[in-house]
C-alpha cells in the first residue's frame, strides 16, 4: 500500500510513502514521515493500492484513529482551497496538537499485529463523524442578535443533545466553558487545556456531548445531530493570523450546509456580509430583535471647535454627573489615523475612486490611496466647505489622560490600551484600569467591563476611526459604539463627541436600530463594488526580483474574472502589495491565474501571500 502525506508546508501536493506490512491506515490519519531528513507529522489523505519499492516507508502511527473522517477531509480541502494554503498547512492548524509519547506507545505497539488481528484501535479506524445527518435531520442557520442573544444561544446549547460552540479566542473558551459547565459537562478543544485532555475531547465529541472551542475546532468530528454555533461572528479574532486564512463565519455555514446541519451565530453587530445573507440573499434566518436596555446617547458636534480640550461641555457634565452617582466612567480613544480631515466641516480627504481616506505622508507632502494606489498633492482646500485647515489633527491616549486628570484631580483616573501594553507592566495598568473611576482606553478597554456595567461610556473622537483607509471603517465603528451602549444600559449616558453628527452608523446607535445602519453601509458597498457584492484579496510580494510583481499583475490581469489594481510598495519598497477584486469565485480565479507561481520558490524569487476576503485593510 502507498500513503499519500500532506505536510505543514506550502506545498500543494502530498508527498508519497510505502506503508509498512501489517499497518492499518485511513485517510485523515496523522503520521510521522521522513521528510527532509527529519521525521515529521503528516496528514494521510489518500491510502492506495501500490507497490513502489523506490518509496520511503512511513516510521510511526501518531494517532490511533484518524482525526478527520471523509466528510472532514473534504471540508478541510476547500478551507485549503477558499484560502489559497495547501491542505497539510491547513490540516495542521485545524487539528488539535500530536502527542509525542503518545506516538511512540503507537509505534511500540505495532510490529507485533498481523493483518487478521490488529491492535485495538488501529482497524476500528472508522470515519470519523461529520457525514450527512440521517433522514435528514432539520437544518438552518440562524443568527441571533439583539438583547439576551447569548442567553438564548445559552438555552439552545442546554437543550441540544450534542453541540459545539466556536468562540473568538481563548478567554472566551474558558468563559463559555464555565457558563455552560452549569448545564451539563463540556469538553474544551482550545488551547487553553493540556493537549492530552484536548486530544480525548476531540475523540469524544462524536459520540455526542458539548464542546468549546476555537478556530482550531472547526473540524471536530460531531454527532450527526449535533447543533453548530458561533459566538459573536462579527469578531476580527475569528480570523486570525497564519495559515488558513479564512473567517470562521465562512467554515460554519459551509459546514453546516454540508452535512445538513442547525447552525446558530450571534453577533452585537453582525458583519455586514452576514447581515446582507440575512436579509437579502437569503439561507440565513434572523428575528428581529427585542430592544433592550440602552443609555440615554448625546450626540455633540464638535465641528470648527478648537483643540485645546478635548471634553466638549456635554461629555465633561455627563462625567461629573456619573462620578457624582458614584458610577464608573470610561473614556475611549482611537489610535491617531495618518489622514487629513477639514477641521471646520469634518470632511475626510478621500480617494475620488474608491472613497477611502488617503493616507497622508508628512514628508512626501501626498496623499495616498491604498487600494487603487492614486497619489495626490496636498489640496489646499475642502472640497465640502472650502475650508483652508485640513489637518491629520486627532486626540491621543495620553493628552486626553493629561486634560482628565486637570479637570477631575480627585478622580482615580487609568489609563488602559491593551493592545499597547503586555507582560507585568500590561497587568499593573490593566489592575489599576479595573479600580478606577476614569478609564481611558482604546477599544480593548471595553472587555473589562461586562453588560450595563457603565455609568457613562465617551467618545472622544470616533472620527478618527473613520479616517482609516480601510472601506469597513464605518463597520469598525458602528460595532465599537453598538457595543459601548450595550456595557452601559440603560440607567447610563452614551455620549459621541463627532466632527461628523450626521454619519448614519451615529444615528442607528442612537435610535438602537441595527437594520439603520446596514441599510445605508450596503448602498455605499453596493455602489462602489466593495464586498459582499465584490469579493476582495491582497497580493503581497515580498523580495525576489523587481520584476516578479510586474509578472504577477500580468497573470492576474489575463483573468477575465478578476479587476487588478497597480501594485503599491509596501515596507520601504521591500514588498510589493496588489490588490485584486472579484466574484464569488474569487479563490478559484486567483489559483489558477498564480498557477505558476505558487508551490516551492528559489529564495531569490521572493515570497508571494495571498490572502482573501482580507479583514484589516493593511493601513
Ligand atoms: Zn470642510
Ligand atoms: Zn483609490
Amino acid at each position: 500500500m502507498i500513503a499519500d502525506v500532506a505536510f505543514d508546508a506550502p506545498v500543494d501536493h502530498p508527498f508519497s510513502y510505502r506503508v509498512p506490512a501489517g499497518w492499518s491506515l485511513a485517510a485523515g490519519q496523522r503520521v510521522l514521515a521522513p521528510l527532509g531528513g527529519a521525521r515529521r507529522v503528516g496528514l494521510v489523505v489518500a491510502v492506495r493500492d501500490g507497490d513502489d519499492p523506490g518509496l520511503k516507508p512511513l516510521l510511526a502511527l501518531a494517532e490511533t484513529a484518524p482525526a478527520l473522517g471523509a466528510a472532514g477531509l473534504d471540508l478541510a480541502r476547500w478551507i485549503a482551497a477558499e484560502s489559497l494554503s495547501s491542505l497539510g498547512s491547513t490540516s495542521a492548524a485545524l487539528l488539535p496538537p500530536v502527542d509525542p509519547g503518545a506516538a511512540r506507545a503507537v509505534a511500540a505497539a505495532l510490529p507485533s499485529r498481523d493483518a487478521r488481528a490488529p491492535a485495538r484501535g488501529v482497524s476500528t479506524a472508522r470515519p470519523a463523524g461529520g457525514g450527512p445527518a440521517p433522514g435528514g435531520a432539520a437544518s438552518g442557520v440562524e443568527l441571533l442578535v439583539g438583547a439576551g442573544r447569548e442567553r438564548r444561544l445559552l438555552d439552545r446549547v442546554a437543550q441540544a443533545p450534542s453541540a459545539l460552540v466556536i468562540v473568538p479566542d481563548v478567554e472566551a473558551a474558558a468563559r463559555w466553558a464555565q457558563r455552560l459547565g452549569k448545564h451539563r459537562a463540556v469538553l474544551r478543544l482550545d488551547s487553553g487545556v493540556p493537549d492530552g485532555e484536548r486530544a480525548e475531547a476531540w475523540a469524544r465529541l462524536r459520540d455526542g456531548g458539548v464542546a468549546v472551542g476555537t478556530r482550531s475546532a472547526l473540524l471536530a468530528p460531531l454527532a450527526p445531530d449535533a447543533l453548530l454555533a458561533l459566538v459573536d461572528e462579527h469578531e476580527a479574532a475569528h480570523k486570525p493570523p497564519g495559515p488558513p486564512r479564512i473567517h470562521s463565519r465562512d467554515v460554519v455555514l459551509e459546514r453546516a450546509q454540508r452535512e445538513r446541519r442547525r447552525a446558530l451565530l450571534t453577533a452585537a453587530t453582525p458583519s455586514v456580509e452576514l447581515w446582507w445573507r440575512a436579509g437579502e440573499r437569503g439561507g440565513v434566518a434572523m428575528t428581529p430583535p427585542a430592544p433592550g436596555p440602552w443609555p440615554a446617547v448625546t450626540i455633540a458636534d464638535t465641528r470648527g471647535i478648537l483643540r485645546r480640550e478635548p471634553l466638549t461641555p456635554p461629555l465633561a457634565r455627563t462625567v461629573r454627573e456619573t462620578l457624582a452617582a458614584g458610577r464608573r466612567v470610561l473614556l475611549l480613544v482611537s489610535r491617531l489615523a495618518s489622514s487629513l480631515a477639514c477641521d471646520e466641516c469634518g470632511e475626510i480627504v478621500r480617494c475620488p475612486q474608491c472613497a477611502l481616506a488617503l493616507v497622508y505622508t508628512r514628508a512626501a507632502a501626498t496623499l495616498s490611496c491604498r487600494l487603487c494606489g492614486t497619489t495626490l498633492p496636498l489640496p489646499d482646500t475642502c472640497v465640502h466647505c472650502q475650508g483652508r485647515r485640513l489637518s491629520p489633527f486627532g486626540w491621543g491616549l495620553e493628552r486626553v489622560e493629561h486634560a482628565v486628570r486637570r479637570r477631575f484631580p480627585k478622580a482615580r483616573v487609568a489609563r488602559w490600551d491593551p493592545e499597547a501594553s503586555r507582560g507585568a507592566k500590561g497587568e499593573a495598568q490593566r489592575a489599576a484600569a479595573a479600580a478606577a473611576e476614569i478609564v481611558i482606553g482604546t477599544r480593548g478597554a471595553l472587555r473589562l467591563f461586562g453588560p450595563a456595567s457603565l455609568g457613562l461610556a465617551g467618545f472622544v473622537s470616533p472620527d478618527q476611526l473613520l479616517r482609516l483607509p480601510d472601506f469597513r471603517a464605518g463597520e469598525r465603528m458602528f460595532a465599537l459604539l453598538w457595543a459601548a451602549a450595550e456595557r452601559v444600559g440603560a440607567h447610563g449616558s452614551l455620549v459621541i463627541q463627532s466632527q461628523n453628527p450626521g454619519h448614519y452608523a451615529l444615528d442607528a446607535v442612537a435610535r438602537q436600530e441595527l437594520a439603520a445602519f446596514y441599510r445605508a453601509e450596503l448602498k455605499f458597498r453596493g455602489e462602489l463594488g466593495y464586498p459582499p457584492f465584490r469579493r476582495l484579496a491582497l497580493v503581497t510580494v515580498t523580495g525576489g526580483e523587481r520584476r516578479l510583481a510586474d509578472e504577477i499583475v500580468a497573470a492576474l490581469r489575463a483573468s477575465t474574472r478578476l479587476t487588478v489594481y497597480p501594485p503599491i510598495a509596501e515596507r520601504r519598497e521591500r514588498a510589493r502589495r496588489i490588490v485584486v477584486k472579484g466574484h464569488a469565485d474569487l479563490s478559484a480565479a486567483l489559483a489558477t491565474a498564480l498557477e505558476d507561481f505558487r508551490g516551492p520558490r528559489p529564495r531569490s524569487r521572493g515570497i508571494i501571500d495571498v490572502e482573501v476576503d482580507p479583514v484589516e485593510w493593511p493601513s
